[in-house]
């Protein structure tokens, strides 16, 4: 065994089916009596529905979260939270909603339950990005990573199923990274093999039928598990392209892990054989990098950087910016090498 440190992150999580009833319980055991529920425009009835089930449990409702947690969004958040007297926020939805709730936090303290409805994982980290004038800045603080987690795979039934793949290889990423992250460690490690065994066997029967009950819920599983990864450990090249192609070229979170990926992979394949054998066993094919692409190119997702807003122009740059403040990662990074690898992301070549 190499020697490792192990960082435990607190955090109360309850999982099932039907697990949104327990909201009321969850937030009268954290003290509290005023909440202000969470969510987007396009989840507005679900908030609603949560308003309505909480009762004289919930002060209000904002639903306009938005992707990125802009600062003008969040001190929208803040001064609605002043207004209503909230002393809890309850963030129902994917990413950007957890988001908003993690950005509220940080400036007020106030606890957080979060209900994801996507699978970014969000929800299971101290992590926070931010974005201000354009620029994307992310920090990490013990100060945003929520109390509780009420994961329902009830609401997860109706992911579209596009964004179900893509959210799904968005997990998954964090998986891969976690395998060789150079803070890599057994706990995480053999999570990170189940989270990524858990969702490539889901993906492929809720591509067929989305409201596949026993899938949703490996997905969701999967989700919680490679989020831990996230939590717990540093990412490398993958993250850091897709942290550069989606907060200096404003390209879609989901679908940029969902391309950028199994290149990312092919890329530290040679230095991380290791990691590449888990992956592959996760999920039952001979190559990593290419199990990873079949994955998201069989069940419909987006494989080139072209499709989902990159201008060929850009990538030059996009390298550049990439190679200027690199996250640490198991093979050197050669601009001419990333270059290539974006090449082949643009384009959406096998590798
Ligand atoms: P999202 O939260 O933006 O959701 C995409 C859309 O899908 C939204 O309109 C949302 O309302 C809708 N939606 C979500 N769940 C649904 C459901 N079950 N049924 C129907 N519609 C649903 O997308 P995301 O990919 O979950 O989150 C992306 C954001 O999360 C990015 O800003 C990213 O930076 C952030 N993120 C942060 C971390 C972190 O650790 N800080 C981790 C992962 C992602």
């Amino acid at each position: 065994m190499q020697p490792f440190i192990y960082n435990a992150l607190p955090s109360r999580v309850i999982f099932g089916f039907g697990t949104l009833a327990q909201t009321a319980d969850e937030i009268r055991a954290l003290g509290c009596s005023r909440a202000l529920v969470l969510t987007t425009p396009q989840q507005r009835d679900a908030g609603e529905r949560l308003v309505a089930q909480l009762a004289e449990l919930a002060v209000g409702l904002y639903d306009n979260a938005t992707m990125h947690t802009p600062v003008e969004v969040t001190q929208d958040a803040l001064a609605v939270v002043k207004r209503c007297g909230a002393d809890c926020v309850v963030a129902l939805g994917g990413g950007s909603t957890i988001g908003l709730g993690k950005a509220i936090a940080l400036h007020t303290d106030l606890p957080q339950i979060v209900i994801p409805t996507t699978y970014a994982g969000s929800e299971a980290t101290p992590i926070i990005g931010q974005t201000e004038n354009g620029l994307k800045t992310t920090q990490r603080t013990l100060k945003v990573l929520p109390e509780v987690i009420i994961y329902d795979v009830e609401l997860t039934l109706s992911l579209p199923a596009q964004m179900t793949v893509t959210s799904g290889l968005n997990a998954i990423a964090h998986a891969v990274e976690a395998l060789y992250s150079k803070d890599a460690n057994p706990l995480i490690s053999s999570l990170a093999e189940q989270g990524i065994a858990a969702i490539g066997r889901a993906l492929p029967h809720i591509h067929v039928n989305p409201q596949d009950r026993e899938a949703r819920s490996d997905a969701l599983f999967g989700a919680w598990a490679c989020g831990t990864c996230l939590g717990a450990v540093g990412m490398s090249i993958h993250h850091k392209l897709c942290h550069t192609l989606g907060g200096s070229f404003n390209l879609p979170h989901a679908e940029t892990h969902t391309v950028i990926l199994p290149h990312a992979t092919a890329y530290n394949a040679a230095a991380a054989p290791e990691a590449m054998a888990r992956i592959a066993r996760a999920l039952g094919v001979e190559n990593a990098a290419q199990g990873l692409f079949d994955l998201a190119f069989k069940h419909g997702a987006p494989t080139r950087l072209a499709d989902i807003g990159m201008q060929a122009k850009d990538v030059t740059r996009a390298v550049e910016i990439a190679c200027a403040s690199p996250y640490w990662n198991p093979r050197p990074i050669e601009s001419a090498a990333i270059g290539e690898l974006l090449d082949n992301a643009f384009n959406g070549t096998r590798p």
